[in-house]
């Protein structure tokens, strides 16, 4: 399933960091704002268990969220989403998956992976910012299969269809929540219209 984010706070960001004049400041800012609707979006049916709590006048029913949520964001680009998870629900855990595009096969490889125990209560979120050939994401999908994730979203700021159709038709039960979905990809496999380079834009190293 593929989710798209239609909010218009979010469209007026999403132009800021398509825009080329948008300095790394202004972008990060943008990008943990459209997390924080991507985060809502992605954790609306989190499991709660009751439990009685005292109001100052008299006591009542009370909730604690019992999903296990683990978030991993794709390296380094991803890496941005994460403080507007932590600061939606402070609990979660966290996993580290760094892979690099290769760019002469544009598949990816992966130079750091650290994820904490994966059991049956255990949602994923894999956090990445250009959902682009997919090739990230269904690898570390690969893995996280492997490891009995059977609960998996992934969430992306930008995503191209050619991403989407792979993952979806890999992984048809991996929902897809994006907050735009762009024309196509290039011929470097870099996303149209998009906003360039994320993890430069993000990391002020664009040349
Ligand atoms: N990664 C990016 O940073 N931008 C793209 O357009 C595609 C992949």
């Amino acid at each position: 399933m593929i989710k798209v984010l239609e909010h218009p706070l979010v469209s007026k960001d999403i132009s800021i960091i398509r825009s080329k004049d948008t300095d790394s400041e202004a972008f990060r800012s943008a990008i943990n704002r459209i997390g924080s609707h991507l985060a809502i979006e992605s954790l609306y049916n989190l499991e709660l268990t009751e439990h009685e709590i005292q109001t100052p006048l008299e006591s009542t029913i009370g909730y604690q969220i019992n999903t296990k949520v683990l978030v991993i964001p794709i390296l380094r680009a991803g890496l941005a989403l994460l403080p507007a998870f932590q600061s939606i629900y402070p609990d979660l855990l966290v996993g580290y998956a760094a892979l690099k595009r290769n760019e002469k096969t544009f598949e990816c490889d992966e130079y750091y992976y650290s994820i904490p125990k994966i059991d049956n209560n255990t949602l994923v979120v894999i956090l990445e910012i250009m959902l682009a050939t997919g090739a990230s994401i269904n690898t570390l999908l690969s893995k996280l299969e492997i490891e009995g994730a059977s609960r998996i979203k992934v969430v992306a700021v930008v995503s191209a269809p050619e991403g989407l159709e792979r993952i979806a038709s890999n992984y048809p039960d991996v929902e897809i929540i994006t907050a735009t979905v762009d024309r196509e990809l290039n011929s470097k496999k870099y996303i149209l219209p998009g906003l360039g380079d994320a993890g430069d834009r993000i990391n002020n190293t664009v040349e």
